[in-house]
């Protein structure tokens, strides 16, 4: 399967003569796009030595997630299946879908109520076939987490500070992973989209054991998963327009923001190496074309 890896690391024009590097996770692939295909690769993997050719997921209607599995899937041959929370008319008009349709996935509209158990709605339609693979929301395993440690074997070891975007947290117990696998000193930030974000520590907790060289800021979430403020809708046209670099509103731009306020707070020291995860994910902007 074709994918640019490792992706490039190139430095960001605009922070007030500070040195911030970007990892552009975005440019792995169009589609299959940043910590959506760190996720996926060990996931492949275990899918082909269980000689399954049928991934079975899960996710919202603008899940990136979904995208990425389904292009994923046709790059590797693989069918693909996904149950999508919501209702089949509501997304008519939805990009994404559009996409997922597009690479050959089948979706499968579920009301809120029997998405909430997952395994059940995987049971009872595909209990019979030797082929399906179950694959959690979001990519969300122990796979995911080892392919996102291997973003850090592709990175400078002398980063003082390194940011990435929570949702779930597994991209981030992947980052930290791979930090304490190569025993470096960096300090993994993590920005969860979501409010009340806390409870990404104890998701990160849980695949890695220590939750050591991790700071959670979780005031950066502009009221909540994909919601947005304009002062968010603002950073995110000063930044693509500046940097020539467009991040989202559900998950970059709110890393970037936080990068951006910490910096003009005086949080970092002038020598200190600073390094923001780009991961992917730009057709969310598709989501929020409104606000632009
Ligand atoms: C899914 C996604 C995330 C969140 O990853 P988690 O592993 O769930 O924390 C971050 N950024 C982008 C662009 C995503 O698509």
């Amino acid at each position: 399967m074709f994918i640019n890896i490792p992706s490039p690391l190139q430095q960001l024009k605009d922070f007030a003569g500070h040195q911030v590097l970007i990892k552009r996770d975005d440019l792995i692939d169009p589609y299959v796009s940043g910590n959506k295909w760190r996720k996926l690769k060990y996931i492949l993997a275990a899918a082909n030595a269980q000689q399954k050719n049928h991934l079975v997921t899960f996710g919202g209607a603008y899940s990136n997630h979904l995208v990425a599995t389904a292009a994923a899937c046709s790059k590797a041959g693989l069918k693909s299946t996904a149950f999508v929370r919501g209702d089949a008319v509501a997304c008519i008009h939805n990009e994404m879908l559009m996409l997922c349709r597009l690479f050959g996935m089948e979706l499968i509209f579920t009301d809120r109520l029997s998405y909430k158990n997952k395994s059940s709605l995987f049971e009872l339609r595909f209990a019979e076939d030797q082929n399906a693979f179950f694959v959690d929301e979001g990519g969300a395993s122990p796979e995911a987490v080892k392919g996102c440690a291997e973003i850090i074997a592709e990175l400078p070891t002398d980063i003082d500070h390194l940011f990435c975007a929570a949702g779930t947290g597994t991209t981030a117990a992947g980052l930290l992973t791979g930090i304490h696998q190569l025993g470096l000193k960096t300090k993994l930030h993590v920005i969860p989209v979501l409010k009340g974000g806390d409870f990404i520590a104890d998701e990160i907790l849980k695949y890695t054991g220590s939750t050591d060289q991790l700071v959670l800021h979780t005031d950066y979430h502009f009221g909540g998963y994909a919601k947005t403020k304009p002062e968010l809708i603002d950073f995110i046209k000063t930044f693509t327009a500046t940097e020539g670099i467009l991040i989202d509103p559900v998950y970059t731009a709110k890393m970037f923001y936080a990068i951006s306020h910490l910096h003009a707070s005086g949080y970092f020291k002038p020598t200190e190496k600073v390094v923001a995860l780009h991961t992917g994910g730009l057709l969310g902007l598709m989501g929020m074309k409104d606000k632009f």
